[in-house]
């Protein structure tokens, strides 16, 4: 076999390649262009969708379904960068924060399916609950257990926060996840395992420079309170000063043996309030890691002068496939006022 030719021939056709995808990119940023001014969303996951489909059948398996993914999610985002664009309604979300006292987030850990995130947003939304909570993207200890239904799982939560006049709150892990789903999220969350990602905090503090997006920044597992505070600087710092801290327990020695799955870090509370300025809520359902001690322990960050909570709440907690064992029922929200 000659493998110079076949190494001109390669060459050659990555040439073509790359022509195209510049030739791609331009028309598809014409189209940008126009929904912009059209004041449409620059993103149509749909179409996204339905380009995979048709492609993955052409290949009839000369590519695997996974590989056409990639390439084309790449694609589309590439199309995209720097025309993401303020999302609508993120004063309207700030304002809601800011008038909120306390502020009450509440959810299911994982959205499971349609019917679930919209039984429990109905619910949440009859008691007077704003902002709905609910995982597309999990960051599961182990890679084996059900990951979350990803970006699927993120719209389907804003589907029923939309419906339900609620803000939808999830937590992203990366840049292109926050890229290509800005507009199906009203508040970031940043998880306690990417607290420490500097330069992830650094990048969605320049995304969201531009609508100022509220983003709440759950505490390292291990991280000491300046280490925390330092954080929420890193996302200040890079044009977005609407960060929410949440405390939601830390690890200690207490793990080996105790029940709490978290030891509580509530004295922290009153520190935080002394160093910043940032609103502060408390996330009991992953400190406690058991349903009943989830509204003692609200009513005590509430008491220490938490600017809110955020708790995991499930239809059916005993069926849920992520912290079943932590999730209350909506309905028992009602004890916090008791
Ligand atoms: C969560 O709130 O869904 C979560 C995974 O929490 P944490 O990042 O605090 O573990
Ligand atoms: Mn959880």
């Amino acid at each position: 076999m000659d493998i110079q030719n076949n190494r001109q021939l390669i060459d050659s056709i990555d040439e073509q390649i790359l022509e195209l995808l510049i030739q791609r990119k331009n028309i598809s940023q014409k189209i940008i262009k126009e929904k912009i001014q059209n004041n449409l969303s620059v993103n149509n996951f749909e179409r996204e969708e339905e380009i995979i489909n048709r492609l993955d059948k052409i290949a009839k398996g000369n590519l695997s379904r996974e590989t056409i993914e990639l390439l084309f999610k790449r694609i589309f985002d590439e199309s995209k960068t720097g025309f993401l664009r303020k999302c609508e309604n993120t004063d309207e979300v700030i304002k809601a924060i800011n008038t909120t006292e306390p502020l009450l987030i509440a959810g299911p850990c994982a959205v499971e399916s349609k019917e679930q995130i919209a039984d429990i947003a109905q619910e949440l939304s009859t008691m007077g609950i704003k902002f709905l909570r609910g995982g597309g993207y999990k960051p599961r200890t182990s890679p084996h257990t059900f990951q979350g239904l990803g970006a699927k799982g993120v719209r389907l939560l804003k589907e029923a926060a939309f419906n339900n006049d609620m803000f939808a709150v999830t937590e992203i892990m990366s840049i292109p996840q926050l890229e290509y789903l800005y507009d199906y999220i009203d508040v970031i969350q940043i998880g306690s395992r990417m607290m420490t990602a500097f330069s992830f905090l650094e990048e969605v503090g320049r995304v969201t420079a531009i609508d100022k997006k509220p983003v709440i920044l759950k505490r390292g597992l291990s991280s000491t309170v300046t280490e925390f505070l330092h954080a929420a600087d890193y996302i200040m710092k890079n044009g977005n000063t609407n960060v929410i801290l949440c405390l939601r327990g830390i690890r200690s020695f207490e793990q080996i043996e105790s029940e709490l799955r978290f030891t509580p870090d509530l004295g922290d509370i009153l520190e935080i309030k002394d160093k910043s300025n940032l609103p502060i809520i408390f996330d009991p359902s992953h400190t406690a890691g058991k349903r009943d001690y989830v509204i003692p322990l609200s009513k005590a960050a509430l008491s220490l002068g938490a600017n809110g909570l955020i708790i995991e709440v499930h239809n059916n907690p005993d069926e849920a496939l992520v912290d079943g064992i932590q999730m209350i029922k909506p309905i028992e929200l009602d004890k916090l006022k008791k």
